[in-house]
């Protein structure tokens, strides 16, 4: 081997591409201190300047033009927009290879008018962002221009094409804004795929004419399982198969391309779906955790009493006209205020976070259990009679009684005292009644000494 070999970090080093490099333009140092700092987090190597006329002379001696360039509009010396103006017209005069270079700029103001953004627009800006703009707002809007690869990543496009070269060059087009692709060659292939629940995919790019299954079939077949019911789908056919059009469309295809098309069609295509779907699917995770809210109780993980009345009177309605039994454990912490007096509520809040899961784990799926209150618990048992219902209410009691109740080095022993009612040995007329046979029993249960299972029949 001739000469030293080069240790590995200098190698990582000296293969690391250089930082893409972005002009920040703003008269306020507070306002250039935020930019530089979140985009130099973000990885980029930043140049500030305080205004218009600063920035263009740095311009032209630059060996390097910068990537990407953020302009506020209301500066002394050179507005914004003056300065665009400039940057555009100095680019008209650096030729590279045989194209002319336009550096992409983003306007950065809290002059957010109509008449603004348009001038922006025309100036070729790419995105307004009004001032004060939220933390990664900035990173967002520049990572969109300059790392495109990372728009999409962890989203997954599968193409279906029986021509393998048109399958690569749809592929490679898709991998550039960051999408994981999965290739088939008919359409059979890809519903198996998708069937099968092997990929989970964001979007599909179709063929119409395919050997085995084509396009066509394969769209309206996917369509019909759950997985693929929303999956934006695009179409390719050929120059003049406007009726190839109109069947994928008929079968439920969201788009589609003719070929031959330009990357760039495809890609802004594919963009406008998938920032859709990605909308959807906020949207609908925001509608679960709206949906978890209003519910459950936040402390103890059980449902709520709202919730709890209402399907209380569900499962009651039930049984009534199934004729099978129902009972009802209403229960109530003993002494608990004593508890929050000696260890601090802080300690008690988290009894009361530790006897919801204690209570999940002894209860069947089908159960009920909710906070019925502040130390109140209620837990509802469909197709269980007195007898069983005693046994569960019995084994709560005794987990709890048994558990080490700690928090912070804090302890304290907790007991509860619950009373049970059923419908078949109780006889009541009503969900809210057969509730109230229950906090009878459990009146029974704290006079008798706490800590104990009680019914009326007993
Ligand atoms: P008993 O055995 O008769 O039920 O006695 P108790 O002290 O448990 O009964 P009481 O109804 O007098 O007190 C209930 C206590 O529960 C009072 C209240 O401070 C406490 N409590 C209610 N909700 C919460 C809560 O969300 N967090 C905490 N830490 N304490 C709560
Ligand atoms: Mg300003
Ligand atoms: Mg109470
Ligand atoms: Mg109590």
């Amino acid at each position: 081997m001739i000469g030293k070999p080069i240790p590995n970090f200098c190698l990582q080093e000296h293969l690391k591409p250089p930082p893409q490099t972005i002009m920040v333009v703003d008269d306020s140092s507070m306002m250039r201190t935020i930019l530089q700092k979140e985009l130099e987090l973000a990885g980029f190597a930043v140049i500030a300047f305080g205004d218009g006329v600063e920035a263009l002379e740095a311009l032209r001696w630059m060996r390097q033009p910068p990537d990407l360039i953020t302009l506020d509009i209301d500066m002394p010396r050179m507005n914004g927009f003056i300065c665009c103006e400039q940057i555009r017209a100095w680019e008209e005069q650096q030729v590279i290879g045989r194209s002319h270079v336009q550096i992409p700029v983003l306007f950065v103001s809290s002059n957010d008018t109509f008449d603004n953004r348009s001038r922006g627009f025309h100036l070729g800006s790419l995105e307004f962002i009004s001032k004060p703009f939220a933390r990664g707002e900035i990173t967002a809007a520049v990572n969109k221009v300059l790392r495109p690869q990372s728009t999409f990543s962890g989203m997954t496009a599968l193409v279906v094409d029986d021509n393998t070269s048109l399958r690569r060059m749809v592929g490679s087009c898709l991998e550039r804004i960051g999408l994981d692709v999965i290739e088939a060659e008919n359409g059979r292939q890809a519903f198996e795929l998708i069937k099968q629940n092997l990929v989970q995919t964001d979007i599909c790019i179709v063929d119409y004419e395919m050997p085995v299954m084509r396009g066509d079939e394969f769209i309206h077949l996917a369509r019909q399982l759950p997985e693929a019911e929303h999956l934006p789908m695009i179409s390719l056919s050929g120059a003049g198969e406007t009726q190839a059009v109109l069947w994928m469309f008929r079968a439920g295809a969201s788009d589609y391309l003719v070929k031959p098309f330009i990357a760039e069609e495809l890609l802004a295509r594919v963009q406008v779906h998938l920032q859709l779907r990605r909308h959807m699917k906020n949207l609908e995770e925001m509608n679960r955790n709206l949906y978890d809210k209003a519910v459950n109780d936040a402390l103890t993980g059980l449902r709520n009493k709202r919730f709890f009345q209402e399907a209380f009177e569900e499962l009651f309605a039930r049984s009534l006209r199934s004729q099978n039994d129902i009972s009802c454990l209403f229960f109530d912490l003993d002494h608990f205020k004593q508890v929050n007096d000696t260890c601090g509520h802080a300690f008690g809040d988290s009894v009361l976070s530790t006897i919801g899961q204690l209570v999940k784990k002894n209860i069947r799926i089908g159960d009920l259990a909710a906070r019925f209150g502040g130390e109140e618990f209620v837990v509802v048992l469909p197709n269980t009679g007195l007898e069983k219902a005693l046994k569960v209410a019995e084994k709560i009691r005794a987990v709890v009684e048994a558990h080490h109740f700690q928090d912070q080095g804090r302890q304290w022993p907790v007991t509860v005292s619950i009373g049970v009612s059923s419908l078949a040995s109780d006889q009541p007329v009503s969900a809210s009644s057969l509730l109230q046979l229950a906090d009878q029993a459990l009146y029974l249960a704290k006079d008798g000494g706490r800590n104990r299972v009680e019914s009326h029949t007993m």
